[in-house]
């Protein structure tokens, strides 16, 4: 009975390692590959690829795969992952864990489509944002008039989220950024609106943080065309978008968008019913909530795939944590990385000791750490199916 515990738990630590790459390369040719083999298995599965326009490398795609199911169409699950580059790397291994639950099991009405990376050059370049700094999450906008709105709370604190030179001192961006909150906190700007500000989205500084842009990028006409193709047989849709970084150190936090309607979230409500001992937690996003969100993808499925769309939510799967210093600190190196790619840092050593640490905000290093996000995610993803398989 032991031996056989061992070897299931270290057969699970082998494949969950597996599932983790070190780069965007390794990560696309994991999904790649192994769509394949499911292909093989079955051929009405669909193994596609979009390329993504770029300045400086021709070897940029957004990948995805499409599994129908054997009986019914009634409910489509879109999966994407990788809006946020960094954030990619946990987004990828749970789509090839998904994968790999896919080689065992034909589900009957429920199609699955998982896109994947959908901003290649962030994943590759280790950029949150598109190669034109843009955040596609403040991208997917439903009204482009949004692309002309004006965000003053974000002007009032750009001077501590954007530096003007190079990066010479961690300690020195990090002194600034919280003595400049301070100083705004003790002229009595409320915390909330400096929040609001920051992370709405802005659209009028290109070189800044949580940039918008000026008009869609393609990723937005790619992810119409896909949903909307492979939705056209199903009676319903859900979408799951992949993220990391919000929330408390490993806890998974369901949130849905600025637009969402009752409906939606009654939905949502029924399959992830609101308690206090769940290993998640729930946020509704809608405009009445304390932080509103411009251009979430989520916000664009609903909208795209109306009235068919179900529930569609951002998983966000906590990091650091939550409390303020690492809010902070998670702020911090954010501003930083902008910064560095902007203006660039005055040494190599400087860089070579911010990269890591960077990267550890939305990538932990962490054994147990991805172990018990694997976990989470495929328990998210079992309790999606028990109520969409009929
Ligand atoms: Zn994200």
């Amino acid at each position: 009975m032991r031996l056989h515990l061992l070897i299931f738990s270290l057969s699970f630590s082998i494949a969950h390692a597996d599932f983790f790459s070190d780069s965007y390369i390794e990560a696309r040719s994991k999904f790649i590959h192994l769509s394949q083999k499911l292909q093989n298995l079955n051929h009405f599965i669909e193994v596609g690829a979009a390329h993504i326009p770029s300045q400086i490398d021709p070897d940029l795609t957004l990948n995805y795969t499409y599994i129908p199911p054997t009986n019914s169409t009634n409910h489509l699950l879109v999966v994407t992952s990788g809006v946020h580059g960094p954030e990619a790397f946990v987004g990828s291994a749970i789509q090839v864990q998904l994968l790999h639950f896919m080689k065992n099991k034909r589900l009957k009405s429920t199609g699955l489509l998982l896109i994947h990376s959908v901003n290649p050059y962030g994943f590759k370049y280790l950029r949150r944002a598109s190669e034109s700094n843009v955040d596609l999450n403040r991208n997917f906008v439903v009204d482009e008039n949004i692309f002309f709105q004006t965000n003053s709370g974000y002007d009032k604190v750009k001077h501590l989220l954007e530096n003007q030179e190079s990066v010479s001192s961690l300690s020195k961006i990090w002194n600034r950024t919280v003595f400049g909150l301070l100083q705004l906190l003790s002229s009595g700007t409320n915390l909330a609106d400096i929040i609001q500000a920051v992370g709405q989205g802005q659209y009028h500084s290109p070189r800044g943080l949580y940039y918008g842009g000026q008009a869609h990028e393609p990723q937005v006409a790619l992810f119409k065309k896909l949903i909307s193709h492979y939705a056209l047989s199903y009676e319903k849709a859900a979408f799951v978008d992949l993220h990391t970084g919000i929330g408390k150190k490993t806890q998974l936090t369901l949130m849905t968008g600025m637009l969402t309607t009752d409906n939606s979230w009654s939905e949502l409500t029924k399959v992830f019913p609101q308690s206090t001992n769940a290993y998640y937690s729930l946020y509704n996003g809608s405009a009445t909530a304390p932080l509103s969100i411009y251009g979430d993808i989520v916000d664009l499925f609903s909208y795209i795939l109306k009235p068919k769309a179900s529930f569609a939510f951002t998983a966000e799967f906590g990091t650091l944590g939550d409390d303020i210093i690492t809010r902070l600190t998670s702020i911090h190196r954010v501003i930083v990385e902008n910064q560095g790619f902007h203006h660039g840092y005055s040494s190599n050593k400087i860089k070579e000791k911010f990269d890591p640490l960077f990267l550890k905000v939305f990538n932990p290093p962490s054994d147990r750490w991805r172990k018990s996000t694997l976990q989470k995610s495929h328990k998210m993803f079992e309790q999606i199916l028990s109520s969409t398989e009929i």
